[in-house]
């Protein structure tokens, strides 16, 4: 079989690229080891009409303004603005921590006093990530900030991440624990994003719009190296993670990976919002109850709902690079085999060994598609 473009799997980066390559005229070829498009995006209405992401709750949040106007092509949006709480202590308290958290977790007295401390080193509105906040606390040795900032690393990120990536928070690269910052301010949004929607209807109905061309063939339920003895083609844009694409000749890579447990529960509502992180109680990380994300929806208002609990610890599906110097290395003498490849592409989590968010991952494939062939 000839094609011009053959991608290896039907993850938003590569629907994106379909799209592009098929709208400039060129066929492509998808072969997805799945049986359903999206990866990990995949989400479907369960019998109840309630809308359920398959693997983890995926919220479009961007600052790029190309990104929002690309995908706005593809569907109509909601306005959601997310917020996460964190079960700490027996109480419930928003998450990123920030004032209103403070005024939650720490008794009335004191916490006056450490948000003055706070707003001593830190403008109002900015955002720190617990390890910046525990090298200033023993920069500066004010005693307030010191309890803040080990509270803080204690009760929220120490045991969250052990239980997460089985490593202590000093051991992954600082970008992960960034991605949830201290907020000195009572902004609440888990996201301060200026784009932060849901799709209208469910992201898989998005990409079978940006799927729908005939040029575009997708191949459900096969994995490439069954196949690609049989294929003859210009370009590849691969996905996989790299260290399968070389048969693990430098040794494996780690990945987080998390198994998703759903529950169908008899009741209107499970939890007051959409996600629930357990750090310190439970061996999941976290409960989303998936209803809160379309609260317009006809269905909301239905005594059922259905939470999903992520359990990190045992093996189901690839979810996560696990950043640490061991696998950075490694990764590293695959990035530069791959770069010798002409015509073959690798971008995107797996494939680069990333962590990427959504709109990230769109990103880097419109610029990517306008370098190459603008
Ligand atoms: N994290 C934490 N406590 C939390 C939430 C996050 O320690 O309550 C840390 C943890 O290491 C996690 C990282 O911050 O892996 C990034 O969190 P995020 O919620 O962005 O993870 P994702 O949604 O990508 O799973």
């Amino acid at each position: 079989m000839k094609v011009t473009n053959l991608i290896v799997w039907a993850w938003i980066s590569w629907i994106v690229l379909a799209q592009k390559l098929a709208e400039s005229g060129e066929d492509v070829l998808i072969i997805e080891r799945r049986k359903h498009i999206g990866w990990n995006c995949y989400d479907y209405y369960d019998e109840n009409w309630i809308l359920v992401h398959q693997y983890w709750p995926h919220i479009f949040h961007t600052n790029y303004e190309d990104v929002w106007k690309y995908v706005n092509k593809f569907t109509e949006f909601i306005n959601y603005q997310h917020k996460v709480l964190w079960f700490i202590d027996w109480k419930f308290a928003p998450i990123p921590f920030n004032f209103e958290s403070l005024y939650i977790l720490i008794s009335l007295e004191y916490a006056k006093e450490i948000e003055k401390t706070l707003l001593k080193y830190y403008s109002y509105n900015s955002r720190v990530s617990i390890l910046e906040l525990k090298e200033k606390a023993k920069e500066v040795w004010d005693n307030n900030l010191k309890f803040i900032a080990n509270y803080v690393f204690e009760k929220i990120f120490k045991n969250y991440t052990i239980k997460q990536w089985w490593i202590k928070p000093e051991e992954i690269d600082l970008e992960v624990l960034k991605r949830v910052p201290i907020l000195i301010s009572k902004d609440w949004r888990y996201f301060q994003d200026k784009y932060q929607w849901m799709p209208k209807y469910w992201y898989t109905k998005m990409f079978e719009t940006m799927l729908n061309n005939p040029r575009i063939k997708i191949l459900l339920n096969t994995d490439y190296k069954e196949v690609i003895n049989q294929i003859e083609y210009k370009k590849m844009f691969y996905t996989w993670p790299i260290d399968y694409f070389f048969n693990y000749k430098y040794w494996k890579l780690e990945y987080r990976k998390t198994l998703y447990k759903f529950e169908a529960v008899d009741k209107k509502e499970f939890q007051p919002v959409a996600v629930v992180n357990y750090p310190n109680d439970y061996e999941f990380t976290r409960i989303t109850e998936f209803k809160h994300f379309y609260k317009n929806s006809p269905t909301y208002n239905i005594k059922k709902t259905v939470i999903c609990k992520e359990y990190p610890w045992i093996w189901k599906i690839e979810a996560y690079p696990v950043l640490n110097e061991k696998n950075l290395t490694i990764f590293k003498k695959y990035k530069f085999e791959a770069k010798k490849l002409k015509n073959i592409y690798f971008i995107w989590r797996l494939a680069e060994y990333r962590y990427y968010n959504m709109d990230q991952a769109i990103k880097n494939v419109l610029d990517f598609f306008n370098s190459i062939y603008n």
